[in-house]
């Protein structure tokens, strides 16, 4: 986790402007403690000096306006899901889009307009009640702001690419406190920079997605094998990927068996390897692939079946829960090789596994449309290589664990550097410094572009509690 400390002297911002509709919040208000909880508990260590937290679009136009008339930094919270602790840091003046949660399905045009408080839960429900899907993420409380600015992957990725590659149209307030549209058409540089370069141009209100016909039945669960078997079945997962149908999204899980009644127990606490398979497609189909991916090794449990996607797409909430400390490392590979598989095993035996605590190191299968559909160049988020996304998955309740988990993710990415490609997903890993953000976005050329919008949009770098991209010429 980046540093959230506060700031010696945190302003009380006494002058805010008392214009603002919402709820202004200062350390010792009723309901500060509350707002200012996000999903890394981390982040609980510091507090802001004012969170606040907007009724509407005026309202964020207004607290950008004050900011930039004193020169201050904003920090953004939508989702509250980011693993820097980037929307609460110590000490900041916060915009709490949290408020704004207004979904319209348009199902005649299959497009999506959802505000920036928005959870992918709330998402999926809306747009399935008119048999439609909003490629995002896999647990339900992360926020569509913060998802999308970074990019989106998720189980349907495979088949219809990257969230920004579902993405139509922000509507964003400037730091200025200007409206503006961020399209193919009206302001297309923005609009390129929004589809990945995260929260550093300004603060969208509202996005604007392509929907897809979806469900509500599909085919999902997860396949349990035992960690001797880890290796072998994760060897076979290339060449079983590459026949694959872009309806089957992968993730192959590593981590220690949890006590659920659903798990042998003399499995608990053990290595284990999770696959989660997700089919969107015919069922008779997907029932022949699922059983030819359970048969890759002899699993001890295999939880797949028919079921709904609003289901599917909330079966991995239990292992993420709210409030608990955390960190996350991860990158791209070109190739799930044998090098590769003997490091992952590696690094989870030497994980800390505390008792009480959650432990992954995840893997997931690239390919199909977010591989193959959309060029490099066509939005800042970069795919450019990727074949598998590998991500660490960490969570503890004790400040004193920080050091062990976050000497463990350190070690972890030393041993990955080697294997991992260098441009990287903004959103599933945490900032690793200015030189990693020279290549997360896939080359120099396209971070000097992200510098140049950035020069444009935020010239002062108002929006720096982000993967920060410095103004060009700052
Ligand atoms: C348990 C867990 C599961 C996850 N699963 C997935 C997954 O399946 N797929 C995936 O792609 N990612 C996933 N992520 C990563 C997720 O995409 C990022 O954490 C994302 O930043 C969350 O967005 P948020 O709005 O919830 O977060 P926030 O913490 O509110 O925002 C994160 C940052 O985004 C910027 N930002 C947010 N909103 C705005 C806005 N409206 N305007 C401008 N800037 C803004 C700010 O810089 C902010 O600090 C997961 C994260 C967690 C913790």
């Amino acid at each position: 986790m980046s540093p959230t400390g506060s700031t010696p002297t945190s302003p009380t911002h006494s002058d805010f402007p008392a214009d603002f509709r919402g709820t202004v919040l200062r350390p010792g208000d009723d309901g500060y403690d509350q707002a200012r909880a996000v999903f890394n508990g981390r982040a609980a260590d510091h507090g802001p000096a004012l969170i606040a937290r907007c009724a509407d679009e005026d309202d964020v136009a207004t607290a950008l306006r004050y900011a930039s008339a004193r020169d201050l930094p904003v920090a953004v919270r939508s989702g509250g899901h980011g693993s820097d602790g980037h929307a609460m840091p110590g000490g900041a003046l916060v915009i709490d889009l949290s408020g704004l949660r207004e979904i319209t399905v348009d199902p005649d045009t299959r497009t999506v307009r959802a505000q920036a408080g928005v959870l992918l839960g709330e998402l999926d429900a809306a747009a399935q009640e008119y048999g439609l899907v909003v490629p995002s993420g896999t647990v339900t409380t992360t926020g569509v702001a913060g998802l999308t600015l970074g990019g989106g992957i998720g189980h349907l990725m495979r088949r219809f690419g990257a969230t920004v590659d579902n993405l139509l149209a922000c509507e964003m307030i400037t730091v200025d406190g200007r409206k503006v549209r961020a399209d193919e058409t009206e302001n297309p540089d923005l609009f390129w920079a929004l589809r990945g370069g995260g929260g550093n141009f300004g603060v969208v209100t509202a996005f604007e997605y392509r929907a897809h016909p979806l469900g509500p039945d599909v085919v999902s669960g997860m396949i349990v094998f035992p960690g001797d078997q880890a290796a072998a079945v994760l060897a076979q997962l290339p060449a079983f990927m590459a026949d694959a149908p872009r309806e089957l999204g992968l993730a192959a899980a590593l981590t220690f068996a949890p006590p659920l009644p659903a798990v042998p127990e003399e499995a608990y606490g053990k290595p284990i390897l999770m696959l989660i398979p997700v089919h969107t497609g015919d069922f008779a189909e997907a029932e022949k692939t699922v059983t030819a991916l359970a048969g890759l090794g002899a699993p001890v449990l295999n939880t797949v079946r028919r079921t709904t996607w609003l289901e599917t797409n909330s079966m991995l909430d239990a292992t993420a829960p709210y409030g608990w400390r955390a960190n996350a490392r991860g990158g791209y590979l070109a190739a799930l090789t044998a090098p590769v598989i003997d490091t992952l095993l590696e690094r989870l035996a030497a994980s800390p596994n505390l008792p009480g605590t959650v432990t992954a190191i995840n893997v997931w299968a690239l390919g199909g449309a977010i591989s193959e559909d959309v060029d490099e160049e066509a939005t800042a988020f970069s795919r450019a290589g990727a074949s598998w996304l590998w991500e660490t998955a960490t969570l503890w309740t004790q400040a004193e664990h920080d050091a062990p988990y976050d000497a463990w993710a350190d070690a972890t990415t030393t041993a990955m550097q080697p294997h991992s490609l260098s441009n990287a997903y903004i959103n599933l890993t945490d900032d690793q410094g200015e030189a990693w953000r020279r290549d997360v976005w896939g080359s120099g050329a396209k971070y000097r572009r992200l510098a140049e919008i950035k020069a444009e949009w935020d010239p002062r770098n108002l929006l720096r509690h982000n993967k920060n991209i410095a103004p060009a010429g700052a």
